[in-house]
């Protein structure tokens, strides 16, 4: 791997792969990265660099992993986050499972990972009734630093589960989630769902992080 600090002197790293989520926190991490000079940037301007094992049993564990590991490959600050829904009659699961819910059970229905997962979910809660159904997103977002300090804070977006998938924005439960407004996630617009989601209430916490500790 060649020395990323020669080229990125100013730049905070995102411990991710996917471009899409480099550019949605480069949206609620705007104000942030104009006053401290940072440029934001993901795992994928680096070569040689392995994937993290998601081992913890907790989403701030997992993000703590994910920017510790991207702090010390990098030598850069790191960015990490880790999320996923968790339902109050299901005592917080799926929780950190939330992405492998329906496990080999994608594979077998053919239906693609995210309507597996939201199919089981529904299976498992046919006899709840509505006033049981609360549920919410979690995000931990964590914030490490080359010499060692780290901050983590938590986000949330809280919602009862429908009974039947509704909208096509978004990803994964958001089709599930119903909003105080009547609408699920996946009815939001990006810029409505980053005004109220979990990974938005996270990262606007971290950003004050960030300017306390970068400026
Ligand atoms: P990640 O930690 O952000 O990769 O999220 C893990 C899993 O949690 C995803 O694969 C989704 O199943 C679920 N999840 C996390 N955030 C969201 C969200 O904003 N909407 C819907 N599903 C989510």
């Amino acid at each position: 791997m060649t020395d990323p600090r020669a080229d990125h002197a100013r730049s905070i790293v995102l411990a991710t792969r996917n471009a899409h989520k480099v550019g949605e926190l480069r949206d609620i991490l705007a104000d942030a990265l104009a006053r401290t000079g940072l440029q934001l940037i993901g795992l994928d301007e680096f070569s040689g660099l392995e994937d993290v094992v998601e081992s913890g049993v907790t989403f701030a564990d997992n993000a703590l992993l994910k920017a510790r590991c991207a702090a010390r490959a990098t030598g850069l600050p790191a960015l990490a986050d880790d999320s996923g829904l968790a339902v109050d009659v299901l005592g917080g699961s799926p929780g950190v499972f939330s992405a492998r819910w329906a496990g080999p059970l994608a594979e077998a229905t053919g239906a693609g990972r995210d309507a597996a997962n939201n199919q089981l979910l529904l299976a498992q809660l046919a006899d709840v009734p509505d006033a049981h159904r609360g549920a919410g997103f979690v995000c931990a977002a964590a914030l490490v630093l080359p010499d060692g300090r780290e901050v983590v804070r938590e986000g949330h977006c809280r919602g009862v589960l429908a009974r039947e998938p509704r909208g096509t924005n978004g990803f994964g439960y958001d089709p599930l989630l119903v909003r105080p407004d009547g609408r699920t996630l996946a009815e939001h617009s990006s810029t409505e769902k980053h005004a109220v989601s979990h990974r938005g209430e996270a990262f606007r916490a971290l950003a004050q992080d960030l300017e306390d500790l970068l400026v």
